[in-house]
């Protein structure tokens, strides 16, 4: 679905998810011996802390001692966590991660991490045991959702559904009474086949109306249309202009498929992979040539953190743009003068000295905060939308290397 219907404040929360599920995925046990549970929000905490307890016993049989003893007292930290619970978990349930991870030199750190309401429901209870913590599930949740129209068909048969991020829904399908290839005797060849003909462009109308009662009333949220089929079929069906011309203009390709069941549409997804993968990128290049297009006619651009943090607090940026690989820390400076000032450092690096640009006295660090999350935080009171720019197109890349990963598309022009 478009981003343009999250709620404010959505991005953020996908932001802080996603810092902390890399963090966790750094992580890794010497054994199994890092835990993950996924509480859906209908399951009882007294059953989950049942479940824990069940595994702390059966923990016990675990043969290395190091690993037991690290299973165990990661089960007791998260029963600890539990506790702060009444009768059920959050909206949308949570996860929490516990356990000993390798902090080098062959020592353990023991570390607990609980994340509430992720952006999506957790689908069903999880307890997993391993090496590494279980962050695939999150991070499904929090990958761009698109919405996309399938149609399979061949001349017998025809399906219409949905993608929706990853699922594929099924809706429609409709069969044909299109006559096979072998006429009966006695009828005349001709009549044979123009009553075929007929019978095909029937059904191809048919099925154009299927998916144009589908997906018409959803255009404006629809991020394509796929056709599967076999050849001619799905070629004709489109050069034949039978869809509503608002949906024929959103078809992203047309793809081989042997099937025109259910199973098709699947097999269309799967065809159409690449084709969809770029259809994520299509929405940052978008954004980016719009930033540049500003940047090159007039002035309704701004980038670098300095300037684009003065137009936010002003409340002239229309959209933020922010680069997904920045990670970047900003360092608050004042000096006796009470000058203050900012200096963006990297996220790995230790804060440095500062001296103080107006006064040249040694300046005193009052804080250190992740970038983006004090860009947001501005961007939010002022009613900004943020966007995150991946970096596997070439402008997304400059926005990273050349513009210091943060960029924004102005109101209008403030001249700073
Ligand atoms: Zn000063």
């Amino acid at each position: 679905m478009s981003t343009d219907v999250e709620e404010p404040g959505e991005d953020r929360r996908k932001y802080e998810f996603r810092k902390v599920i890399e963090e966790l995925q750094e992580y890794e046990g010497s054994g199994t011996q890092l835990v993950t549970i996924y509480i859906p929000e209908d399951r009882q905490i007294a059953d989950v802390v049942a479940h824990v307890t069940q595994e702390h016993s059966e923990a016990a049989n675990i043969k290395s001692k190091q690993t037991r003893t690290n299973v165990q007292d990661a089960l007791t930290s998260i029963k600890d966590r539990l506790r702060y619970y009444d009768t059920y978990p959050p909206d949308n349930g949570m996860v929490i991660f516990s356990g000993a991870v390798d902090s080098g030199g062959g020592r353990t750190e023991m570390v607990t991490r609980t994340l509430e309401s992720p952006p999506e429901p957790v689908q069903s209870f999880r307890y997993h045991c391993d090496s590494d913590f279980l962050t695939g599930p999150l991070e499904e949740m929090l990958m761009d959702k698109g919405l996309f129209g399938l149609i399979v068909l061949d001349r017998r048969e025809a399906n219409v559904g949905w993608l929706k991020g990853k699922r594929v829904e099924p809706v429609k399908s409709a069969s044909s009474l299109v006559p096979g290839k072998q006429r009966k005797g006695g009828q005349s060849a001709q009549r044979f086949a123009r009553l075929r003909l007929e019978a095909i462009d029937n059904f191809y109308q048919e099925v154009a109306e299927m998916a144009n009662e589908l997906f018409v009333p959803e255009r404006h949220d629809l991020d394509g249309i796929l056709v599967g089929g076999p050849s001619p079929t799905k070629d004709e069906f489109l050069d034949g202009d039978y869809l509503h011309h608002e949906i024929q203009d959103k078809v992203l390709g047309k793809f081989d498929v042997a099937y025109t069941d259910e199973s098709g549409l699947h097999d269309l997804v799967d065809a159409a992979d690449e084709a969809l993968a770029d259809q994520e990128v299509v929405k940052d290049k978008h954004q980016m040539e719009e930033f540049f297009e500003n940047l090159n006619t007039g002035e309704e651009a701004t980038y670098g953190f300095e300037q684009t943090r003065r137009n936010l607090i002003m409340g002239s940026v229309d959209r933020l743009l922010i680069s997904e690989d920045l990670r970047s820390d900003v360092v608050v400076y004042e000096c006796p003068n009470g000058h203050e000032e900012y200096e963006v450092v990297d996220s790995r690096h230790s804060t440095p000295d500062h001296e103080c640009s107006e006064c040249g006295e040694p300046a005193e660090v009052q804080e250190r905060e992740d970038v983006i999350e004090h860009l947001m935080a501005i961007a939010e009171q002022r009613g900004t939308e943020t966007k995150f720019i991946s970096t596997d197109f070439e402008k997304g890349e400059q926005l990273l290397d050349a513009f210091g990963g943060v960029a924004g598309i102005l109101r209008y022009s403030t001249g700073i």
